[in-house]
């Protein structure tokens, strides 16, 4: 029987700790806030968007809708960005991915100011994390460290394989767990022989997008599975990249999908927001 990861457990003490931090700035006079920009009506980004929005409520952190028909242009969307950079009660600013096609994503993120990426994609965030300076982190990779820390789960000298090789997802997370001392594989979808080389993992993470790709036969006896994905399942419900009812047997950790790694997303989300607050007020 493995451990089961609990996200939602961890992800609330997060939030403990960002409350109690919040506190300590409300009483030097700062209130944390986080500009939203959604482009467009995509029925999934909206629900991320409100579930991100809630998170910050909670936490005490204020939000800035900024909600666009999907047809603005990209001057329009950087005005938004630049009206929220010189915005001096806005410490982060989220701009909800994907957005339409015949905007540019990376000119978007790159315009954010690099203090006020909180969601640690701006290129200057993730040079920090290539070169081990602290910054912004990719929330979700930075969500799994956060768990795998919770749990004492060893990394130095670990043998890690992530399975994606995306830049919010597969690359900042393999550079993480680098940080830590684990020997780390990035796989992707033109690795040989994918199940051999996951067998090697003690630590196997699966950001593919591919519902229960990841099956009994990926897996190390006593490995630690971390299942990032998001998938819809054949019956409507949320599935992950693992088979859980194989990989569980097998494991001796392991994440569900739903309540792993998605609800320490976004709780990375809300602490990145105020410790970019802390850091602007010089806290
Ligand atoms: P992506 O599509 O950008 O990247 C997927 C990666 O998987 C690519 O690098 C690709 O090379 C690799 N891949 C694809 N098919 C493969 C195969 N057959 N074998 C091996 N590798 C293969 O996706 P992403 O944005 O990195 O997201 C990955 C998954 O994580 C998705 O399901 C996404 O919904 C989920 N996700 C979850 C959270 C969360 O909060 N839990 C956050 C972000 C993404």
């Amino acid at each position: 029987m493995a451990l089961i990861i609990d996200g939602n457990a961890v992800a609330a003490a997060v939030k403990d700790e960002v409350r109690d931090e919040v506190s300590r700035l409300a009483a030097a006079g700062v209130t944390p806030g986080l500009a939203v920009v959604l482009v467009g009506d995509d029925p999934a980004s909206a629900t991320y968007v409100a579930m991100k929005e809630r998170d910050c409520a909670q936490a005490g952190v204020l939000t800035f809708d900024h909600h666009r028909p999907a047809d603005i242009s990209q001057d329009e969307l950087n005005a938004i960005i630049d009206e929220c950079n010189a915005d001096p009660k806005v410490h982060g600013i989220l701009v909800q991915m994907p957005l339409p096609k015949h905007l540019d994503a990376e000119e978007a993120v790159a315009r954010i100011r690099p203090e006020k990426d909180v969601d640690g994609f701006h290129p200057a965030s993730l040079g920090r994390l290539v070169r081990g300076v602290d910054g912004p982190r990719a929330c979700t990779p930075w969500g799994v460290m956060r768990m795998l820390r919770h749990y004492g789960i060893e990394l130095t000298g670990a043998r890690a394989v992530v399975i994606g090789r995306s830049t919010i997802v597969g690359k900042p997370m393999a550079l993480m767990l680098l940080e830590e001392n684990a020997t780390v594989t990035v796989c992707h979808s033109r690795t040989r022989d994918l199940p051999a080389v996951c067998r090697e993992a003690d630590v196997l993470i699966a950001a593919v997008g591919r519902a229960k790709m990841v099956t009994a036969e990926y897996v190390k006896p006593g490995a630690v599975v971390i299942d990032v994905g998001i998938n819809r399942g054949e019956e409507g419900g949320l599935v992950g990249d693992v088979d859980y009812a194989s990989v569980e047997p097998v494991a001796s950790a392991i994440t569900p999908v739903p309540g792993g790694v998605g609800p320490m997303t976004r709780a990375m989300l809300v602490a990145n927001t105020v410790a970019a607050a802390a850091e602007a007020a010089g806290r």
